[in-house]
């Protein structure tokens, strides 16, 4: 019949998929997102934390975090922007307000762990603590 869908080859699909998601999304949202597409175009698919690989098929459980946790910083060379997969990205957010609340010195060598970074590491030190 007519209105046989086209065969989809990845190119076709990841097209199509690009439209209805961005018509999914209302104008605001889309503006929200612009920061977002720009640091997948200019970093790498892999989360800065975990090193896990993404692909544009799971690239939406990757997210990108503000290094300075203020969203309104968006430098266009990206500096301000890393992408984070969701477990990671919602670690460095419960870091953030640990930090805030005050709990500085479980994050002090913050940046000698990021080679060996683990989503988990961080929920056994919570559970030591007896912070769930
Ligand atoms: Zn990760
Ligand atoms: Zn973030």
């Amino acid at each position: 019949m007519a209105n046989k869908q086209s065969k989809s080859s990845n190119k076709i699909d990841t097209d199509k998929l690009d439209k209805i998601v961005a018509k999914a999304r209302g104008e605001a949202e889309k503006r929200l997102d612009g920061y977002r597409e720009q640091s997948l175009r200019l970093h790498t698919w892999i989360c800065g934390r975990c090193g896990r690989e993404f692909t544009r098929g799971n690239l939406h459980e990757l997210t990108v975090h503000h290094k300075d946790h203020n969203h309104d910083n968006n430098p266009a060379d990206g500096s301000n922007w890393e992408n984070l997969c969701l477990y990671c990205h919602d670690n460095e957010h419960q870091r953030y307000v640990d930090k805030v609340r005050g709990f500085d010195g479980l994050t002090k060598e913050k940046t000698s762990t990021s080679a060996t970074f683990n989503p988990f590491a961080d929920l056994a030190d919570k559970m030591k603590n007896g912070k769930s």
